[in-house]
């Protein structure tokens, strides 16, 4: 801990720390003198707790001046005044928070406008090619200058004397950056690569009809087979008709030919642990962040070039758009890689994040700082990100990563501001409650979804539901324990609101995002090795093609972490997020080898996009449409009552075949299984008799009206 200094730890309270070999001077005897040398001020100081043989605290009757420096100068000591919890106070916000001004380096033709928010720096200096250039101060704290001339592509950084030290900061609202991080970026957006217009964007007539693919930029086209130029890049990924050397579709054009609506990619914004100049030495999924508006480099063919990462990135945007695929980032707003490196804490110390009440540092995300989303600036800074992020990258939505750390009236406010968009934009975040230092009441989790109507989370249950509990590895589950929580799956597959089905998980089932794998933890095939190693290898993959089955079968929105619908293995890695390539690639030589699983999928996804009965939209009408049926245990089955088709839908998560009774005889089409061998010649059942065979799930579709004949979609005698 510092000694022998002053902490401004309330608009009217300081915390004197002094070396115990300085006897604390008594108050009485020795009144502190606290002083402004500038403007020859003293300020009057008053007595109030001597908490040990070090530290004492005082109260200062006048409200005192923020990044100036002041002295309390005390028998023969002369202390350092500086601003310490102060800065999380609301007086702080109230008196210096700008949410209005633009911030960062605005590049036009003939000059760039320079503007840092800095309240508690003494000094703030703009170093911009080799020369040095003073900033003005506002009241509020915010440093500025224009400098005339064109600085399109020059590097720019700043030097922050705070605390009585100096030293070098990048903008946090840094556009571009130098390789690995090493300075910021002027840009000037006009003169570079315009993405087409808003059209370009594809049509989403309602958010619920999404599918969600889960993506890291590397991980998809690094592997020897992928066929792409490009492999590990942005550019990569916007490769069409690319192949293995066997001719099997890979990349965009693969996930094209899936069905997916909506790709999530994991973090595409600047990050730490990988060296962007020879990113073939490290490997991160990019949850380190350090700036939030700046394309991660080693995503870049040119990292050197930093403006060709800008347009790099916006043509893998334009090249999933093209294709019809919304883009949806994964923002990680919740905290930064390394605190006291970052430049929000050298620009603002203590204030862009959280502390106990005792003065420590919140932890609520497990790796190491909370971002305080609460606070003016940093709801500022987060909304700013989001707002770039539509409007210059035109994405599609984005997939807040520890949600439950946001406070819910930032979420509101990134909602509102999407509203703004003319396509409805995706947001979804991991709404788990964590232990940071903020109330329940105001974090974004799934207890308190009714707050954030339109705003999805991941549902852990589900997950639970259908595999076993995350942290237990033995743990078993629906589709691997023998139908284990067998009760739990009409309210999972009815969309997890509905409360006749059990406690909601959340208040509606717009909000709900069901999935049984994603990027951390085992992929489900390799939690299956674990829960299930005295399976033989077909019976675990009939098991995996239930979970990913009832995904895409449930009320609300699925989501597929990609390979998901070819096995994906990690070599039992349960935290790969550094593993490196030869764990986390996409191993498109299994495309080949599961075709046939990726058909399955692919007909699950299909089916799903053509009927509205699969996307239901309220309580009201899924309590109409969505009906359990009478099933021998552990089958579960229910119907979907369509408009013009009827679907039974049964799946037996066991090994033993039962006898099933239709909900009504008739002509019953097999829409969809995972049993196309078995049920090859029997493409229909008459009747109202049929059977389920071991760990087979099987969709039966009646059309409700034999007399209007459905040809691929459109109703005969409609007239189209
Ligand atoms: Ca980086």
């Amino acid at each position: 801990m510092k000694k022998n200094i002053v902490w401004m730890d309330d608009v009217h309270l300081l915390t004197v720390i002094i070396d115990p070999i300085n006897k604390l001077p008594d108050f009485h005897q020795e009144e502190p003198v606290l002083f402004w040398e500038k403007e020859h001020q003293e300020f009057s100081i008053s007595f109030l707790e001597r908490i040990d043989d070090s530290t004492v605290q005082l109260a200062n009757k006048e409200e005192l001046p923020i990044g100036e420096e002041l002295t309390l100068l005390w028998g023969e000591m002369k202390l350092p005044v500086y601003p310490r919890a102060i800065v999380r106070t609301k007086w702080f916000d109230t008196h210096f928070s700008v949410t209005e001004t633009e911030l960062g380096a605005i590049c036009k033709d003939d000059a760039t406008t320079f503007s840092v928010w800095s309240p508690t720096a003494t000094a703030l200096t703009l170093v911009l090619e080799d020369k040095r250039y003073g900033l003005n101060r506002n009241k509020k704290g915010v440093w500025t200058t224009e400098i005339n001339g064109d600085w399109h592509g020059f590097p720019y950084e700043y030097e922050v004397t705070m605390n009585g030290v100096t030293q070098r900061v990048n903008d946090p609202y840094s556009k571009a950056m130098l390789a690995n991080s090493e300075k910021g970026i002027i840009v000037n957006f006009s003169i570079l690569d315009q993405m087409d217009n808003e059209q370009n964007r594809p049509a989403v007539r309602n958010l619920q009809d999404a599918v969600i693919y889960e993506l890291h930029v590397r991980d998809a086209t690094i592997h020897q087979e992928s066929g792409v130029m490009n492999r590990g890049k942005f550019l990569g990924l916007s490769e069409t008709g690319t192949t293995t050397s066997n001719g099997f579709s890979t990349g965009l054009s693969y996930i094209k030919e899936l069905g997916c609506t909506h790709v999530q990619l994991l973090p595409v914004n600047d990050y730490a642990r990988v060296d962007e100049r020879h990113p073939d030495k490290q490997y991160n999924w990019g949850y380190d962040p350090l700036y939030f508006q700046v394309p991660e480099g080693s995503y870049s063919v040119l990292p050197d070039r930093p403006l060709a990462r800008i347009n790099e990135l916006k043509a893998m945007i334009q090249a999933f758009h093209q294709e019809g695929i919304s883009v949806i980032l994964d923002v990680v707003f919740n905290h930064v890689f390394i605190m006291d490196e970052s430049p929000f804490e050298k620009l603002v110390p203590g204030y862009y994040f959280r502390y106990q009440p005792n003065g420590i540092l919140s932890n609520g995300t497990g790796v190491g700082n909370d971002v305080a989303t609460e606070r003016m600036m940093a709801q500022k800074f987060i909304l700013d990100t989001i707002d770039f992020m539509l409007h210059e990258y035109h994405v599609d939505g984005f997939r807040f990563d520890l949600m439950g750390a946001i406070d819910t009236e930032t979420m509101k406010l990134i909602q509102n501001r999407c509203n703004a968009e003319d396509i409805p934009i995706m947001l979804l975040g991991e709404g788990w409650e964590l232990p940071t230092a903020l109330p329940s009441d105001k974090k974004a989790t799934s207890f308190n979804s009714k707050k954030l109507e339109g705003i999805r989370f991941f549902n852990d249950q589900f997950r639970d539901s259908l595999k076993g509990n995350l942290f237990n590895q033995q743990d078993t589950g629906y589709i691997n324990g023998g139908g284990r929580f067998l009760e739990r799956i009409p309210h999972l597959m009815s969309g997890s609101s509905l409360e006749e089905y059990g406690d909601p998980f959340v208040s509606d089932v717009n909000q709900t995002v069901n999935f049984v794998e994603c990027h951390d933890n085992h992929t489900l095939w390799d939690r299956l090795q674990l829960t299930n190693s005295q399976a033989d290898e077909q019976t675990r993959k009939k098991m995996h093609q239930l979970a990913t089955g009832i995904v895409l079968l449930s009320q609300g929105v699925p989501f597929i972490h990609a390979g998901q619908e070819w096995f994906r293995s990690k070599q039992g890695d349960e935290n790969s997020y550094i593993s490196g390539d030869s764990i986390n690639q996409l191993d498109w030589n299994k495309r080949e080898q599961e075709k046939e699983n990726i058909s399955f999928v692919k007909a699950l996804i299909a089916l799903r996009k053509k009927y509205d009965v699969f996307r239901m939209t309220s309580k009201q009408e899924i309590r109409r449409r969505f009906h359990v049926m009478e099933t021998p245990q552990p089958v579960f089955g229910f119907t979907l009552l369509g408009d013009k088709n009827d679907f039974s839908i049964y799946i037996n998560p066991s090994n033993h075949k039962f006898d099933l009774h239709l909900p009504s005889s008739g002509k019953w089409n097999i829409a969809v299984t995972n049993h196309t061998s078995n049920r090859t010649e029997q493409q229909e059942i008459i009747g109202e008799y049929t059977s389920i065979d071991a760990y087979e799930l099987v969709v039966f579709q009646k059309m409700r009206k034999p007399a209007s004949v459905e040809v691929d979609g459109l109703s005969a005698g409609t007239g189209l």
